[in-house]
C-alpha cells in the first residue's frame, strides 16, 4: 500500500499529463512520508532514479522492487545548501521535478497561502536549476491572489501549464496543482 493518500494525487496528475516516464530521473520535493516517492519509483522503474527531499526524515521504502531507485535527503528546500545537495545527488540532467511541499498550517488562510506560494516559488527555482530541456514540473500551491502571477512566470519557461485539482485533493479545496510540461531551452552550463 501507499504511505499517504497523497500518492493518489500524483497518480492522477500523471494520468492526466504523463509527467514521469520509465528511466527518468525525478526530484520529489516535500516527499515525506513517501507516497509520491512510491508512485514515482514505480513509474521510473529499475533504470530510473527518484530523489526525495524533506524537512522530515523519510523512512526507507520497504518494497525491494523500489528501494534501489530511490535516494532521500533531509533538508530545507528554502536553503541554498539543500539545493546544492539535490543538484549533486541528481548528478546531471533531471526529467521531472515534483513538489507537494506545504507549510505547517497556522489556521490563518492568508498566512498559510503566502507560505505555500513561497514554497512553490522555491520549487520553481529548483526546477529551473535542475530540469533539462523538455523536462516537466508539478507543483502544489494554495489558491490565492498572487497565484496568477506565479502561473504567468511558470508559463514563460514551459511549453504549457495546466492547472488542476485532482479528485484525490478535492476535499482540501484550496490546493491546486500546476502541471508544467516541456521546459523550454535550458541554459547551457558555462562553468562560471
Ligand atoms: N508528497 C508526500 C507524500 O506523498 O507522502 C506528502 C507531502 S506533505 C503534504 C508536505 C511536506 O512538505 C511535509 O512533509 C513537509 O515537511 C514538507 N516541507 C514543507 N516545507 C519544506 C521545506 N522548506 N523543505 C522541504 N520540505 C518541506
Amino acid at each position: 500500500g501507499y504511505r499517504s493518500r497523497a500518492a493518489y494525487k500524483l497518480k492522477q496528475l500523471d494520468e492526466l499529463e504523463n509527467v514521469i516516464e520509465g528511466r527518468d530521473t525525478v526530484v520529489d520535493l516535500g516527499a515525506a512520508p513517501g507516497g509520491w516517492l512510491q508512485v514515482a519509483a514505480e513509474k521510473v522503474g529499475p533504470q530510473g532514479t527518484v530523489i526525495g527531499v524533506d524537512l522530515q526524515r523519510i523512512k526507507e521504502l520497504e518494497d525491494p522492487a523500489l528501494v534501489d531507485q530511490v535516494e532521500t535527503l533531509r533538508g530545507d528546500m528554502t536553503e541554498e545548501k539543500t539545493r546544492e545537495r539535490v543538484v549533486e545527488a541528481a548528478g546531471g540532467k533531471v526529467d521531472a521535478v515534483v513538489s507537494d511541499m506545504a507549510p505547517n498550517m497556522s489556521g490563518e488562510y492568508s498566512l498559510d497561502q503566502a507560505r505555500s506560494l513561497y514554497l512553490a516559488r522555491q520549487a520553481f527555482e529548483t526546477a529551473l536549476e535542475l530540469l533539462d530541456t523538455g523536462g516537466n514540473f508539478v507543483v502544489k500551491v494554495f489558491e490565492g491572489p498572487d497565484v496568477d502571477e506565479f502561473r504567468a512566470d511558470v508559463e514563460e519557461e514551459f511549453q504549457y501549464v495546466r492547472v488542476t485539482s485532482p479528485k484525490a485533493s478535492r476535499e482540501e479545496s484550496s490546493e491546486i496543482f500546476f502541471i508544467a510540461k516541456g521546459r523550454l531551452t535550458a541554459p547551457v552550463a558555462t562553468g562560471d
